[in-house]
């Protein structure tokens, strides 16, 4: 039995975090919020977080209701506490790990 449907392309799915992208959260871990006073959950105070797999992108919200498909995205990487699971949403380009341009 295949995996994922005939017409998918090979590899893991283009949301997914790389070793890389993983490398650049480090960095921006290690430059802007480790050791910290305020690199504790704002819920909880834990400080042992775990970096989730996938990048995501809120849905715009349109002035006259509803979701806007297509536009500009935000796209997010996320942290969820270890302890009672708030997740924090790091927007990928301001932290370095995307660039804002990929085209180019
Ligand atoms: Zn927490």
């Amino acid at each position: 039995m295949a995996d994922s449907p005939p017409d998918s392309p090979a590899g893991p799915p283009p949301s997914k975090l790389t070793q890389e992208h993983r490398d650049r959260i480090q960095r921006w871990s290690d430059e802007k919020i480790k050791d910290t006073k305020s690199c504790g959950c704002p819920l909880c105070g834990s400080k042992n977080w775990t970096l989730l797999e996938d990048f995501v992108a809120p849905a715009n919200f349109s002035r006259n209701g509803g979701l806007l498909l297509g536009g500009k995205v935000y796209p997010h990487f996320m942290l969820i506490c270890d302890v009672c699971g708030n997740v924090q949403f790091i927007n990928a380009i301001r932290a370095g790990v995307l660039d804002k341009d990929p085209e180019k």
